[in-house]
């Protein structure tokens, strides 16, 4: 590959490549050789290096420990038939970071550190991108305060790492889900847009009382009045209602602007699927269920690709949806999607780079 940005790259003594079993994966154990650094100081983004994946060393005053300036990117990239390895939309990734970065009064990142940071990081540990069908490399970029310092003001410095972990195919099975309309994720002038650290320490709470009944995860509302669809908190949602597929915009600052949403938005577009970026209200999604005419519900997202719904708890009640078809939207797109990514089928939108 061609690199503009040089930099030291201190590989590893000890890699864990032949000690690690590919065929049993769990989603984030697994974590390959090498990281991306890249450290914030005196207003500069300085001393780039790829070393061997190790613990940190920090100071309990670090300022992320106590008042959690902190955001991260979630990404794949995938093994195409001939052996090489592509990444799908790394550039949004980028964008969104930086996005994420302002909200938290952080510094940006140029694209040129975070691309060449990630792609150097990706040749390196080539051999880490599953060949199993279904299974690829998450990439996790983050950045995060490294002040010593426990007053509350913004850090003035501040590290940007990338490590990748292999991982199995993700979406083997199919979702429940609960509408939550006690605890709230986000809601206007918060942080809901960002992905950043508080967003999901807020959410486990919740998240472990829906578990505890049962359910896989929750169907966030809006914090005011809880009676609008929002998200469910590591995955956009869609519902097709009525041949309509229906999502919530992403204009509120509440909702978080997933990239695979983003493509299943293009998608439709493309094959002329009548799409609306409305909210859903809790009474409508209801209505739907109780009428049969909700036709699919699925999420969106880099971890799981596109998952089935096949349960809803709303407002004391659980709704079977019906078994996933083969030629529901959401599985036409699951299989467009991958044959992008896998390098299987043609990408007109150039969401693929070659590492
Ligand atoms: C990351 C994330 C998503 C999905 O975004 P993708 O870019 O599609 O992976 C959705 N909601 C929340 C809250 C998230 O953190």
């Amino acid at each position: 590959m061609k690199t503009t940005l040089s930099f030291p790259v201190y590989k590893t003594k000890n890699s864990k490549l032949q000690q690690t079993n590919f065929s049993n994966l769990v989603f984030g154990q697994t974590i390959s050789d090498h990281m991306f650094v890249a450290d914030y100081k005196n207003g500069e983004w300085t001393d780039l290096r790829i070393e061997a994946y190790q613990p940190l060393s920090l100071n309990p005053a670090n300022a992320t420990l106590h008042y959690g300036q902190s955001i991260f990117e979630g990404m794949k990239a995938y093994r195409t038939p001939n052996g090489e390895v592509s990444v799908f939309r790394g550039d949004a990734n980028w964008r969104r970071l930086n996005e994420s970065a302002e909200r938290m009064c952080m510094p940006t990142i140029p694209e040129e550190i975070f691309m060449e940071g990630l792609m150097q990081l990706l040749d390196l540990d080539r051999d880490w991108v599953p060949t199993a069908k279904g299974a690829s490399l998450y990439v996790r970029p983050f950045m995060f305060a490294t002040d010593d310092y426990i007053g509350v003001k913004p850090s003035e410095t501040y590290k940007f790492m990338i490590f990748t972990c292999p991982v199995g195919n993700y979406y083997s099975k199919p979702v429940s889900v609960k509408v939550e309309t006690e605890f709230t994720r986000a809601t206007p002038g918060g942080t809901g847009a960002a992905k950043t650290a508080g967003n999901y320490a807020a959410s486990l709470y919740p998240a472990r009382r829906a578990q505890n009944l049962g359910y896989d995860q929750l169907l966030w509302t809006d914090g005011k009045n809880h009676q609008m669809i929002e998200e469910s908190g590591t995955m956009n949602v869609m519902f097709k209602i009525n041949g309509t597929i229906i999502t919530a915009p992403t204009t509120t600052g509440t909702i978080l602007k997933g990239i695979t949403r983003d493509s299943v938005i293009q998608l439709a577009k493309d094959w002329n699927e009548p799409l609306e970026e409305r909210f859903l209200s809790v009474s409508e999604l209801e209505e739907a269920l109780n009428s049969g005419t909700l036709e699919e519900a699925f999420g969106t997202g880099t971890a799981a690709t596109i998952a089935h719904i096949e349960r809803i708890h709303v407002n004391g009640k659980d709704y079977t949806l019906p078994a996933k078809k083969e030629d529901a939207f959401s599985h036409r797109v699951l299989r467009e999607l991958d044959g992008i990514k896998y390098g299987t089928i043609a990408d007109p939108h150039h969401w693929i780079a070659l590492v």
